[in-house]
């Protein structure tokens, strides 16, 4: 298992050096119960914030390289800084200064390398999948939704390519 405390020490250093102020983080915590998510930020009443990041991206086993656990624990990071707790302009921002400066691949949702992680962690839990037949990426769905049964209705968000569903 990969300690988590030191991948955070490197992100928060990492995400300083740039200049990004990010908030009061009172905690760093492994979530082992998340089936669907790898990190999450949350903000507490006293302001400071609390980030959980998946026991998933820990493990060698799943998750062999380290980008996918930094890239989630950036994008939490990014979550503490003023008026980023959605994925609005300013996150985006950061994101992209952040995927410029170091090479992460950050952005709003989880990447195609990051959903065949938990693919891989929850076999059970993903009973389709839609994949882009211009860019390949995958997405993961829980249970039969509009686009898995209509995917030529849908288009990829990342190419704008056309889908194709498929039973997992
Ligand atoms: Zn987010
Ligand atoms: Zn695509």
């Amino acid at each position: 298992m990969r300690d988590l405390h030191t991948y955070t020490e490197i992100c928060l250093k990492e995400v300083e050096a740039v200049g990004i102020p990010h908030g009061d983080i009172s905690e760093f915590t492994i979530n082992t119960r998340a089936k669907t998510r790898l990190g999450q930020c949350k903000k507490l009443p006293n302001g400071k914030y609390t980030i959980s990041i998946s026991n998933v991206l820990l493990d060698e086993s799943l998750c062999p390289d380290d980008k996918s656990l930094k890239d989630t624990i950036i994008h939490e990071i990014l979550h503490s800084c003023k008026d980023c707790m959605n994925h609005g302009k300013k996150w985006k921002w950061y994101a992209g200064l952040m995927n410029r400066k170091y090479g992460y691949s950050i952005s709003r949702c989880a990447s195609s390398a990051e959903s065949i992680i938990m693919k891989q962690a929850n076999p059970t839990v993903y009973k389709h999948k839609l994949i882009c037949t211009k860019c390949g990426h995958v997405y993961l769905k829980q249970r039969m939704c509009a686009a898995v049964k209509n995917p030529s209705c849908y288009s990829c968000g990342y190419c704008n390519g056309t889908l194709r569903a498929e039973s997992i």
